[in-house]
């Protein structure tokens, strides 16, 4: 696996895709092999995954650029995989190579959260061919991934918020919640859209839940800042606007 985070592979995919990663998620080792000395040999950089869950842990801990995934497979199926990966919001693209092409099979994957789905048998120049293709679509797409306000920066490729270059930890609500402020900047987010967006069904109304997550965001964001960033709209809600804080608070 590369090392050198975000910033590595955001170059790696402006370049002729030698450094962009590829997880192949597939059970027969010989096929696996195949496709990993025919991806090496192209440029990009290959790891494999012989079972479900080897796949799952793997595509976690890195941050590949396209998974090729098998759908039958020991441990969890692909499409399992899929839908648990991308409820867990990994943006990597994936791509379904698998023996199963029923109609049923591809409808089941790209509803899981596939982005193409190829199958086997296939010819090795389609799959690379497939496989370039998603990563000129990601190239596309990376410039509506990264959310910049001021000197507030969000890159959800990486889920990493930057204030001013500094590096600010948050925890997956509080990203959720700083999001949503971040897509409507300098407009009012009502209380009502954050529970809902943010909370889905667990929110409860009464409860001042979001009050208690945006002093948490104010207090990691905010401290130390000639300027805060969110702002409360009384009997509202909250927006997103720079503002100098009062003399007396300074
Ligand atoms: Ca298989």
């Amino acid at each position: 696996m590369m090392a050198g985070g975000i910033f590595t592979r955001l170059w790696s995919l402006n370049s002729k895709n030698q450094l962009s990663s590829i997880l192949i998620i597939e059970d027969e080792a010989k096929v696996a092999r195949f496709i990993q000395r025919g991806l090496t040999a192209e440029g990009f950089q290959a790891d494999i995954a012989s079972t479900g869950d080897d796949g799952l842990r793997m595509a976690r801990m890195h941050n590949y650029d396209v998974l090729t995934i098998d759908l039958l497979l020991p441990g969890i199926d692909g499409v399992s995989l899929i839908h648990k990966l991308r409820d867990e919001g990994l943006v990597s693209s994936m791509l379904i190579l698998s023996a199963r092409d029923s109609l049923k099979d591809k409808l089941l994957g790209f509803e899981a959260g596939a982005d193409d789905y190829l199958p086997k048998p296939f010819q090795f120049e389609e799959l690379v061919a497939r496989i370039r293709a998603l990563l000129r679509r990601r190239e596309t797409l990376r410039k509506d991934l990264k959310l910049i306000y001021r000197d507030l920066v969000m890159e959800a490729t990486s889920h990493s918020v930057t204030r001013a270059g500094k590096r600010i930890e948050l925890t997956q609500r509080e990203y959720a919640l700083l999001e949503l402020l971040m897509r409507n900047p300098e407009a009012v987010v009502t209380r009502a859209r954050i529970g809902e967006e943010v909370w889905n069904e667990q929110f409860e109304r009464e409860t001042n839940v979001v009050e208690v997550y945006v002093m948490y965001l104010r207090r990691k964001m905010d401290t130390g800042f000639p300027e805060t960033l969110i702002q409360t709209v009384r009997g509202v809600g909250y927006m997103l606007r720079a503002t100098a804080p009062p003399i007396d608070s300074l």
